[in-house]
């Protein structure tokens, strides 16, 4: 499976002799960016973390670590501004990072992850605890800022199939009986 003559679109990596004159997308050179980023992140931690040990913790980390970099101000409850999409004046409250821009960071994140090798099962910015994070950032930040973020309507239902298949493994785990004695 080692391609390395055949192909000419495969993935991007980082021999650049065979493609002369091929500049990275603008999504690309930002995935890489950002990809380095993080990297530098583990790395500057105390252990510093390998990438193949990197969970979902230190991915809220990472975006907690970014806020200080964010524009976007998030007023706080007790702010006069809370809610309003277009304040009057200046306020005190904190700049973050904004929802969305989180939100596209990760997508680039998990897609470089497996880029670099990582598998998909454990890949950390696929994470529920990511999801779950997200969507707190994202009502929060639409309450504070007064700015509805649009819900797509139409849902698409999961269909999740009882498991019938036991018959096969249903003998193999069953509590032995005389285990359970006193
Ligand atoms: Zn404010």
């Amino acid at each position: 499976m080692s391609g390395d003559v055949a192909k000419d679109s495969g993935g991007g990596s980082s021999r650049s002799s065979d493609q002369p004159d091929a500049p990275l997308s603008r999504y690309e050179s930002q995935k890489r960016r950002d990809w380095n980023t993080f990297g530098q992140y583990l790395k500057n931690q105390r252990p510093p973390v390998a990438i193949s040990q990197c969970n979902c913790n230190h991915v809220l980390d990472f975006l907690r670590y970014l806020d200080q970099f964010g524009k976007t101000k998030v007023h706080v409850h007790g702010c006069v501004f809370f809610g309003q999409p277009d304040p009057p004046a200046p306020c005190t409250c904190p700049v973050k990072q904004a929802w969305g821009s989180l939100d596209a960071l990760i997508g680039r994140l998990r897609a470089a992850y497996e880029e670099h090798g990582g598998s998909q099962e454990k890949n950390p910015f696929g994470s529920g605890a990511i999801r779950v994070f997200l969507r707190e950032v994202k009502e929060c930040q639409a309450k504070a800022r007064g700015i509805p973020y649009k819900k797509k309507k139409k849902k698409k239902k999961i269909q999740i199939k009882p498991n019938v298949n036991d018959e096969a493994n249903s003998s193999s785990k069953q509590q032995p009986a005389l285990l359970s004695s006193n």
